[in-house]
């Protein structure tokens, strides 16, 4: 395992910026990084942050306050190169109350490269909010030190998803009526991997069977108990990370 470097410290906020950062670059912080920077983390003039763009990298800046109780952040030096994700895109139909940003967050989290909300026949929620699961996604990616966001996909009705799927990316569909034990399904491959999840109602009969028509499709199970839509999201995600993604190294 590397050693822990000791500068910056592991306190250091971080931040992620829109725009691609390059070391000597003097950025001006938004309104709500600025008030969280200095009304939170009580940091100021010469106190250092990390930033990362998910385009380039990790860096050190250092603030100075300027007008209007904003902040501007001067990049002193990279510390680290956008990382490469695991390949596996977890797809998921919405679900009701704060579940889906739940599973959004627990995504990022856990090294998810791409999020992709499909609508099901039982799906209860058929709109989602792109730009509060993004923040929520950025959110995490900025406490869990990810140097890459997870890519969020628009909403895709099931049939259309089945339809464009790319031929080398496997599917391990999680099916609460059974299919073959997990960790050796999903440590037993190689190569591109999604994860597909039902709504709260689970798979209707004509989904389940077209789903399985589908040659890249492997059902799974996820045990003998019928697990919440979130439940089974995070745990399928966590899985394949032990058996198949970063979480071997
Ligand atoms: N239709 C089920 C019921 O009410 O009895 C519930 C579906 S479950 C809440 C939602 C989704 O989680 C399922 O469609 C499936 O993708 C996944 N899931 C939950 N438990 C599972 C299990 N034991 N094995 C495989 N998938 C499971």
């Amino acid at each position: 395992m590397p050693a822990t470097p000791a500068w910056p410290p592991k306190s250091t906020p971080r931040l992620y910026l829109e725009e691609r950062i390059e070391t000597g670059a003097a950025i001006e912080l938004d309104q709500a990084q600025s008030r969280y920077l200095l009304g939170v983390m009580r940091r100021g003039d010469g106190d250092v942050v990390r930033v990362f763009d998910d385009r380039t990298g990790e860096y050190l800046a250092r603030l100075a306050t300027a007008g209007g109780g904003r902040c501007l952040a001067t990049v002193e030096e990279k510390l680290a190169p956008r990382e490469e994700v695991p390949d596996l895109w977890l797809c998921a139909s919405p679900l009701q109350r704060d579940n889906f940003a739940l599973v959004a967050e627990k995504a990022c989290e856990l090294g998810v490269r791409r999020f992709v909300p499909v609508e099901m026949r039982r799906s209860v929620v058929r709109k989602i909010n792109n730009a509060r699961l993004q923040k929520r996604m950025i959110e995490a990616a900025e406490q869990c030190e990810r140097t890459a966001l997870p890519v969020l996909a628009p909403l895709t009705k099931l049939d259309r998803l089945l339809r464009d799927w790319p031929a080398d990316r496997t599917l391990f569909f999680a099916d609460e009526l059974g299919g073959e034990a997990p960790a050796e399904a999903l440590a037993n491959h190689s190569g591109p991997a999604a994860l597909l999840i039902g709504p709260e109602g689970g798979f209707d009969d004509a989904e389940r069977t077209a789903i399985r028509a589908l040659p890249q499709a492997r059902p799974i199970s996820l045990g003998p108990r019928i697990l919440r839509a979130e439940t089974a999201a995070i745990a399928a995600t966590a899985l394949w990370m032990a058996v198949a993604g970063d979480w071997r190294n």
